[in-house]
């Protein structure tokens, strides 16, 4: 079999985003031994799970070039694909950690970090046709995780959707006809973990879920 296409990824200095592609150029002068660059999907291309999160963190992804790496979110995903089977390795919160993702592919809704952690509706929807082609790739992933309510948007938006008609909900499981069945999940972030919106074991139920649908599906 050969290896899965691996879908568009946005160009190094992508200008779609006005406010995005400023943000970047300060970024690179104060940090030039950084990544700064619209972060690439990270995992095999022909996954059966897509997981998307919301945009790569200033001093994390945006540093070191890897969905949630050295983000404080990252501990917490990672910590639990390695204990559920989706990932294999070491996760040392650097891109050079030898981690593997296995039937895994984990991407973001909005590719390049936001000032304050926030992107715009017009910047989510202008990075839309990337997340589009993710979940178009080699064969479709099976199911998608939606980490927070925009990421959840975001592809049900991408799979020609009303939100009214899907809801975000942490634990839920929607099915759409012709997609992926979708997952929900509260955000990884620091602010749930801390605030104990999210716990460790709220996760674990969500990634334990998908990884039954998966060997049952
Ligand atoms: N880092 C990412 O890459 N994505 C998020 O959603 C959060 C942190």
């Amino acid at each position: 079999m050969s290896p899965a296409t691996p879908p568009p990824q946005p160009a190094q200095n992508c200008p779609l985003c006005p406010r995005l592609a400023e943000f970047r150029v300060g970024n690179r002068q104060g940090h030039p031994d950084w990544f700064n660059g619209p972060v690439p999907s990270f995992g095999p291309p022909d996954a059966s799970l897509l997981i998307v999160g919301l945009a790569p963190g200033l001093k994390g992804a945006n540093r070191t070039g890897r969905p949630f790496t050295g983000d404080f979110a990252g501990d917490l995903l990672y910590r639990t694909l390695i204990e559920f089977g989706f990932a294999g390795g070491h996760y040392g919160q650097r891109p050079d950690d030898g981690l593997t993702l296995n039937g895994c592919r984990i991407t973001n809704a909005v590719r390049c970090v936001p000032p304050a952690n926030k992107p715009t509706p017009a910047e989510i929807k202008t990075c839309r046709p990337f997340l589009a082609g993710e979940i178009g790739s080699g064969g479709g992933p099976r199911a998608i995780l939606a980490l927070g309510r925009i990421a959840h948007d975001s592809t049900v938006a991408t799979l020609g959707q009303r939100l009214s008609a899907f809801k975000f909900g942490h634990g839920a499981r929607h099915e759409i006809a012709g997609a992926p069945t979708l997952f929900d999940s509260y955000h990884c972030s620091r602010y749930n973990t801390q605030t104990g919106v999210l716990t460790e074991d709220m996760f674990r139920q969500v990634i334990g879920q998908i990884r039954d649908f998966l060997a049952a599906n």
